[in-house]
């Protein structure tokens, strides 16, 4: 009787299969256990370890942002969910599957690479795109090896965002300023025996156009070894362009700061961070690595930034272009190309196919927008699925996955690989990074406990 009842809710249970464990995939999941509890959610992530750009792209010194990985935890240990690490969805499983599997598959795979910079000049040793240098400092897997030299004493940063500023500040934090952080060794040995001492943040728009927000902008007013510089000229009185009143103020609140900076005197600090508004690249140039950057004025009009054919040259030996990021195309799913997306309407894609954070709206807005997001296509997606459709779920995923000889790392088995992180942390750092995928599936290998449900 009681399997009989077991067999009667399963079936009629709403079977969702999530592809990606970031901000996007965790506020799916939440959203639907938030709707019904009679509910199997399965997420996969191409990683043993989940959180995406939480793990990846905030900054290493921003310890508290990344704490949202406990909210996360918590949905990842409910009994409707399960993880699957270390699948990815394309290669060991594909989109189809899925789809045949479960009442619905929503894509969160994030927009995790560098949306090309088409400058002369860009392919020159010595340029980065800000997605592969944060995941560098970041350990992830795929940039350990980017080696970038920044044997130099002058750095180009093209880009008037937090992830910007985020480059900045890390490059230019003391050791003692990172000691409580778990920025990458590989990177910290890198960094801080650079001889770096300016830095120039450049921005095509004007400075009440920046996309900072003030807290991180301030930040770099209070730095121990390195001091913010502005050239007050380059400051508007006023904000003019049309604009909800919330943005008026933050960008009000940034030309605050930035005057700010301006008015303070060179002091006795080694490091200079160069605020250049209103300027736009041009060329890259150097004899087998980057030498300098062209730049040219620009002015702004009618909203557009455009040249004004005054220029000037930035030397340099490294150049980060932090211009944006885009999603790439998983196999089986649509993409607009132009636009680095899978297209959607209100994140639906097609039947039982549907779309929640950067793969669905591009690379803007911060960790909380994506719950706001996922929301919408969370209820888009049980008005579409109804009640459960007696899709089979879990257990066949669970079949196929042996069948292939592929090895999912469950949330326990993650928590191992967690703890092995922790216990290698040096003094103040909270963790010490696994690089590589073989490192953190070694820790599962000397462990005796199950790892994997597959
Ligand atoms: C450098 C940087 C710093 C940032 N700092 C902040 C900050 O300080 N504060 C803030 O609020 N926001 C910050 N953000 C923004 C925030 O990180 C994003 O809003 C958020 O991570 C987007 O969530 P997502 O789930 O769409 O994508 P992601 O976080 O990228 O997650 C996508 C996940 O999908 C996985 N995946 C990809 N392909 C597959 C596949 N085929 N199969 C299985 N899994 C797959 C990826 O491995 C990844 O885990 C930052 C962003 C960047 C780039």
């Amino acid at each position: 009787m009681a399997d009989f009842i077991d067999f009667c809710s399963n079936e009629e249970k709403i079977k969702v299969a999530i592809v990606g464990s970031g901000p996007a995939g965790f506020y799916t999941a939440d959203n639907i256990l938030k709707s019904t509890e009679n509910c199997e959610i399965d997420i996969f992530e191409q990683f043993p370890c989940p959180f995406g750009l939480i793990r990846f792209g905030v900054a290493p010194d921003h310890e508290k942002t990344r704490g949202v990985w406990r909210a996360f935890s918590k949905t990842a240990q409910n009994k409707a969910v399960q993880y699957f690490g270390n699948i990815q969805v394309g290669t060991d499983i594909s989109i189809d599957e899925l789809l045949k599997n479960y009442d619905a598959a929503v894509i969160a795979i994030g927009a995790g690479k560098d949306r090309p910079l088409t400058l002369a000049g860009s392919n020159l040793p010595g340029v980065f795109g800000s997605a592969s240098f944060v995941n560098w400092y970041n350990s992830h897997p795929e940039s350990a090896n980017l080696n970038p030299n920044l044997n130099t004493d002058s750095v180009v940063i093209i880009g008037a965002g937090n992830v910007a500023i985020d480059v900045a500040r890390v490059l230019l934090k003391t050791p003692s300023e990172m000691s409580n952080t778990d920025l990458a060794t590989h990177a910290s040995k890198v960094i801080h025996s650079a001889p770096i001492q300016d830095i120039y943040l450049v921005a095509r728009r004007s400075a009440a156009e920046a996309k900072f927000t003030n807290v991180e902008l301030r930040e770099m007013g209070q730095l121990e070894q390195a001091e913010p510089r502005v050239d007050a000229g380059s400051l508007p009185d006023i904000v003019e362009a049309e604009m909800s009143d919330r943005d008026r103020r933050i960008r009000e609140k940034n030309i605050e700061t930035l005057r700010d900076f301006s008015r303070r005197s060179p002091g006795e600090k080694p490091k200079r961070l160069h605020f250049i508004f209103c300027a736009q690249p041009l060329e890259i140039i150097g004899n087998n690595k980057v030498e300098r950057v062209i730049f040219e004025h620009t002015k702004i009009e009618n909203g557009k930034a455009t040249g004004t054919g005054k220029k000037f040259d930035i030397e340099c030996g490294a150049v980060i272009a932090a211009t944006g990021y885009r999603s790439e195309p998983l196999p089986g799913a649509p993409f607009d190309d132009e636009r680095g997306v899978i297209p959607n309407d209100s994140g639906r894609v097609a039947t039982g196919l549907y779309v929640a954070g950067w793969v669905k709206r591009g690379p803007s807005g911060v960790i909380g927008t994506n719950k706001i997001d996922a929301r919408e296509t969370v209820d888009l997606m049980l008005k579409d699925i109804g009640v459960g459709k007696n899709k089979p779920g879990r257990a066949a995923i669970n079949l196929l996955l042996s069948e292939r000889g592929c090895r999912a790392v469950n949330y326990s088995a993650w928590n191992k690989i967690q703890q092995a992180e922790e216990d290698a942390a040096v003094g103040d750092a909270p963790r010490a990074k696994f690089v590589n995928v073989e490192d953190m599936m070694s820790i599962l290998d000397n462990n005796s406990i199950p790892d994997s449900d597959v």
